[in-house]
């Protein structure tokens, strides 16, 4: 969170309460910071640090003199926010939010964009697969399993090999779809003993009644096989 600290306050909006936890100048309780708003950098303003609440007298605004002379426009903005009566707390509202609630839905979003949707989402992501084998065939999709190309590319010196034929470096292009060893398996699941469709494979026949029909590696091998070859 903190490294998005500057997008995150940049994204947000003060509504004032007690204007305690406010920053008069620096913070958004506007459309814009004051500072920003005048051009201003914070270094020249002295009383950069008060708070909203300096410039409120019983529960009334009271803004001095020289904002009154240099932006009118500014103090009658400032004049329509009604103050709370009670010592209500200030709050921060995030504005991509339709009801101001930062989720982290919402902050990885708003962060990186909606996520692409995949034809094949739900054949992955369902009640019928664990989640962590999930996980790992989606690492797979991305190129994310920690093959030892891709403890290379992070590093890490190995002398790879493929532990299954010998012949060849382990990458997960070689496990999954080149290698003569594994394409037997890889084919046999796919084709042989369940005789299922690659698209509309009958869940229960592997998962029904909540008893596995096969190994955890096969369920794997099974879904990344199929997801592979997918259009
Ligand atoms: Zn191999």
């Amino acid at each position: 969170m903190k490294p998005h600290i500057h997008y995150i306050m940049t994204h947000a909006n003060w509504f004032v309460g007690n204007g305690n936890q406010i920053s008069f100048w620096s913070d958004r309780w506007l459309e814009h910071t004051i500072l920003d708003h005048w051009n201003i950098p914070a270094t020249l303003l002295p009383d950069v640090e008060l708070e909203v609440k300096h410039f409120i007298v019983n529960g009334r605004w009271c803004l001095p003199s020289y904002i009154h002379q240099k932006d009118p426009e500014l103090v009658a903005r400032i004049q329509k926010i009604t103050l709370p009566a009670d010592d209500t707390p200030d709050t921060l509202h995030w504005t991509s939010s339709p009801d101001g609630t930062l989720t982290n839905k919402t902050a990885f979003s708003s962060l990186y964009g909606n996520s692409q949707k995949v034809p094949w989402s739900k054949l992955l992501w369902n009640a019928y697969i664990p989640p962590t084998r999930s996980f790992i065939t989606w690492r797979f999709i991305y190129d994310k399993l920690p093959t030892d190309d891709n403890l290379r590319k992070r590093g890490c010196t190995v002398v790879s090999i493929c532990c299954f034929c010998r012949k060849d470096a382990e990458t997960s292009n070689h496990i999954f779809f080149a290698c003569e060893v594994t394409s037997i398996l890889w084919h046999w699941l796919s084709k042989g003993p369940f005789r299922l469709n690659k698209l509309h494979y009958p869940h229960n026949e592997l998962y029904g009644s909540g008893k596995h029909s096969c190994s955890t590696t096969a369920e794997l091998c099974y879904h990344t096989y199929n997801l592979g070859y997918m259009d």
